[in-house]
């Protein structure tokens, strides 16, 4: 598609809305493309601001491309703009300035907001969330002047805030509700490795049990758990989640359910709308079923499959979920989703030399995460991939050679 005349917007301009703009250039579309992004800074990375929050603003402010290259491909951007609403009969846009932008083709990169602990305290000073710039730019400041730091809620970007605030020094306990962090994605046997290089660097981990206030008058002092001890505190990080952010496409009549659903090819059930990244309810083949997934490279993934689709592609979106975490300097790495139902088995995690863990469901690999096992990890992902028949007794052994495996040509 040439489509000169025409007019595309993406509101939200982070890991998908990027993506999806790069790609309809890659894919021809020569028509305008504005990015309407509320936040004021160029889009940025949110990897790092987790894993280099006590860096400096160079150190987890990382631009996704120089300005220059918005320029180059004829990207425009309009910051610190927010969309307030979309009127899908007169194909409209409307900005919170009460601009009202024409658009051919409507891209919803709206991703996902952090959910806040409904508790007495909450609103207190010092009780933060962890999703933007600013949000990290408030967190840096507080950890700068030191601890203790107590992370609410042991999912991945809380522990990574855990590890670098532990490595620069500061007292940390992470207050998990479940038996212990990570479960839910590693599994308990990968979880409790994980959670093995937190207790040794020091980071204090109480697990089973919520917290019910936090206290303090302006300022957060401390954190009141369900077993009524209150943890002095600092600083609070609440990290126990998030809900996509689905209000423009519901108020557009866009079909939502746990998200924006949409189909292989990012389409809603507004022909006018697509929508990518975080915010949608997506299906895919290596999912059971549909869902969301809320990481880095599915959203650039799908983000740039909108932006075919935009420019008269018809790409799938159908790649295997991946991501990523870095703590303590070491990379966990996970491929696929696994149910609770698959059987797990572990290759290596007997020493402290890192680890691998696979899971398989009716004799195929479905799922797999390892810490410091790069190769082998690689040739799992084509295992999974290619869907080729496997044995729990095979991935098990080191002696079995994965890459071999692999190159077995696909069944799937
Ligand atoms: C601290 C942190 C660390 C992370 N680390 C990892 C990691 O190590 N590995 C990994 O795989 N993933 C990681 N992630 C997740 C990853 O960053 C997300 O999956 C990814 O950012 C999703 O991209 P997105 O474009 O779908 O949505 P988002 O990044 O959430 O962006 C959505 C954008 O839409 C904008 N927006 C929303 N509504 C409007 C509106 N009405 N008008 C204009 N703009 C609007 C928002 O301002 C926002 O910038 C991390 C996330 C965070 C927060």
């Amino acid at each position: 598609m040439d489509g000169t005349k025409h007019h595309h917007v993406i509101v939200g301009g982070s890991a998908a809305g990027i993506a999806a703009a790069l790609a309809m250039r890659q894919h021809g579309f020569a028509g305008r493309v504005t990015v309407v992004e509320s936040g004021g800074e160029l889009p940025y990375e949110r990897p790092p601001l987790s894993k280099s929050i006590t860096g400096g603003e160079t150190g987890f402010l990382r631009p996704i491309a120089p300005r220059e290259a918005y320029d180059e491909h004829g990207i425009g951007l309009r910051l610190g703009t927010r969309v307030q609403a979309l009127e899908p009969q007169h194909r409209t846009v409307t900005l919170d300035n009460g601009q009202v932008l024409h658009a051919d083709r409507v891209l919803l990169a709206t991703g996902v907001v952090p959910l806040t602990l409904p508790v007495p305290g909450s609103g207190l000073s010092g009780v933060v969330t962890l999703r933007d710039v600013r949000d990290a730019r408030i967190l840096a400041a507080r950890l700068s002047g030191g601890g203790p730091l107590v992370v609410v809620g042991g999912g991945f970007i809380g522990l990574e805030v855990a590890a670098v605030a532990r490595e620069a020094g500061l007292d940390v306990t992470v207050v998990e509700m479940n038996a212990q962090p990570l479960e839910g994605p590693l599994g308990p046997t990968l979880a409790s490795r994980v959670t093995d290089l937190h207790e040794r660097a020091g980071v204090t981990l109480r697990t089973g049990m919520s917290v019910v206030a936090f206290t303090g008058t302006d300022t957060v002092t401390g954190v009141q758990l369900s077993t009524g001890e209150v943890l002095p505190a600092t600083t609070v990080v609440v990290g126990i989640g998030v809900r996509p952010d689905t209000t423009l496409a519901e108020r557009a009549g866009v079909h939502c359910d746990r998200g924006i659903v949409v189909d292989q090819h990012c389409r809603t059930s507004v022909p006018w709308i697509l929508a990518a990244g975080d915010v949608t309810n997506q299906p895919n083949p290596y999912l059971s079923g549909r869902g969301r997934i809320e990481h880095w490279d599915n959203a650039q993934k799908q983000g740039a499959v909108a932006g075919a689709v935009m420019a008269g592609v018809q790409e799938s979106h159908t790649s295997l979920p991946y991501f990523y975490s870095e703590q303590f300097g070491r990379t966990v790495q996970m491929y696929g989703r696994p149910v609770a139902e698959d059987e797990f088995v572990l290759r290596h995690g007997e020493t402290d030399d890192g680890f691998l863990g696979f899971w398989t469901r009716g004799g195929v690999l479905v799922a797999a995460a390892g810490m410091g096992r790069p190769r082998e990890l690689r040739a799992a992902r084509t295992l999974i991939e290619r869907g080729n028949p496997v044995t729990g007794e095979a991935l098990a052994s080191p002696a079995t050679d994965l890459r071999a495996l692999a190159r077995v040509p696909a069944t799937r």
